[in-house]
């Protein structure tokens, strides 16, 4: 059901100017149950349906931002089950993504810890690298405001000391502060870029 939704009422193909093409790989990561699918499904339709079943995807989406066109490719991964490590990203995952959202809910703090875990993993590999690789936390279910558990202060800490950006967003109630996250973080894949040539 999913995987229709990703022809997206947004995208738009052109022939023109392939050399202003910009590539984005961009992975979903986070504990089971936070949105990461909710998240991506909003971003690619515009849309939020509720239900959203088990389901690992890449989807490709094609956009135009100001007058470039933006090819992301977004990786909606699935929590791994029984793995000793808790936050484990495997090493294709790794290799694979030039940009990372890292998902919790706002009411779960278990999920917060898992995204500690994995900026420090990603950090730690990325190491070698002399570009920081770009990473946005994203606490999600903000519009639970009564079942908080994680505070706006504690998520924008972890970012600013790990060099992440960093939302709150409602999956449920808005596409915007969705887009926001996405572009954000794309601009970030570019500046890293940039930082490399130059
Ligand atoms: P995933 O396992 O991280 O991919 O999580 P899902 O995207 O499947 O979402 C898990 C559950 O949380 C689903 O029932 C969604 O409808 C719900 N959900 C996702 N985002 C939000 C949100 O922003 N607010 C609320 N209230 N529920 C959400
Ligand atoms: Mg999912």
């Amino acid at each position: 059901v999913v995987q229709d939704k990703s022809n997206s009422v947004n995208s738009s193909r052109t022939m023109d100017g392939s050399q202003n093409k910009v590539e984005a790989n961009i992975l979903l990561l986070g504990a089971e149950n936070v949105g990461k699918s909710a998240l991506t499904v909003r971003f690619l339709t515009r849309r939020y349906i509720g239900e959203y079943g088990d389901i690992e995807s890449i989807y490709s989406h094609t956009d135009r931002i100001d007058g470039r066109e933006i090819s992301f490719n977004i990786w909606d991964s699935l929590h791994p089950q029984n793995y000793e490590v808790e936050g484990y990203i495997s090493e294709k995952q790794l290799q694979w993504a030039d940009g990372f959202i890292l998902v919790y809910s706002i009411c779960d703090r278990a999920s917060f810890n898992v995204v500690r875990q994995q900026v420090q993993r990603i950090r730690l590999y990325k190491n070698k690298l002399s570009a920081p690789t770009p990473i946005i936390i994203v606490g999600n279910k903000r519009d639970l405001k009564h079942r908080r558990t994680v505070s706006s202060e504690e998520g924008r800490l972890l970012a600013l000391s790990s060099d992440c950006g960093f939302f709150e967003t409602s999956a449920a109630e808005t596409y915007h502060g969705v887009l926001l996250v996405f572009h954000e973080l794309l601009d970030l894949i570019r500046e890293a870029r940039a930082l490399k040539k130059g």
